[in-house]
């Protein structure tokens, strides 16, 4: 029976990632989201259930203990991680299914799950970043410079992954992101 495809969204905070990705199930039908778990203080737009699950570090500690999670990781000092029963009821089922998630996460993904897409969203410098960050405005000054400080590690991880997708027009970059998975689409 042929199972569905899955991609692994990531790139630095600030790149982009969830705005192409909103773009992209707009463009697409027939993609699952995978809400991750995290023990980060939910902002005030986001919906529990729709952007994440919000759960406190004790029972994040006991999912950990009880293998729900297929990958997890500590991101900017919180934890986060991808039910691995959503993963995997969404692959059986033959639907394509895509995941957002740090760059930590997503080499766990691959060493555990090698047919996985790796599609690495970013722009061009640290400094378009940071001014993206500051815009969004969602984090305390503390949480920004660590956000930044994570992000020159994480844009070494761009190589390794099967895309790149350089986000620094949208409608091109949300193009491309949709050309790519019509690719696996369309290969089967
Ligand atoms: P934010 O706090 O801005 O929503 O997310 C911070 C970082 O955590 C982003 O890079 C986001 O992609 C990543 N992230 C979100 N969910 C998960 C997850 O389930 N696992 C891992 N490893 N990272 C995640």
């Amino acid at each position: 029976m042929s199972r569905g495809h899955l991609f692994v969204l990531s790139g630095p905070s600030g790149a982009g990632k969830g705005t192409l990705r909103k773009i992209l199930f707009q463009q697409l039908g027939g993609l699952v989201y995978s809400i991750s778990c995290t023990t980060r203080e939910k902002r005030n737009e986001e919906i529990e259930g729709r952007d994440y699950f919000f759960v406190s570090y004790e029972r994040f500690e006991t999912m950990i203990k009880h293998g729900d999670f297929l990958e997890w990781a500590n991101v900017h000092g919180n934890y986060y991680g991808t039910r691995r029963a959503d993963v995997e009821t969404s692959l059986e089922l033959n639907c394509d299914i895509v995941l957002e998630i740090d760059v930590q996460g997503s080499r766990q993904i691959k060493a555990i799950m090698p047919e996985a897409v790796r599609i690495f969203i970013t722009v061009d410098s640290l400094d378009s970043l940071e001014e993206r960050l500051e815009d969004r405005g969602t984090e305390t000054q503390e949480q920004l410079t660590r956000r930044l400080r994570n992000a020159a590690a994480e844009m070494k991880y761009a190589r390794e992954c099967e895309h790149i997708v350089l986000n620094d027009n949208l409608e091109i970059a949300s193009e491309k992101l949709a050309d790519i998975v019509k690719s696996y689409r369309n290969a089967g």
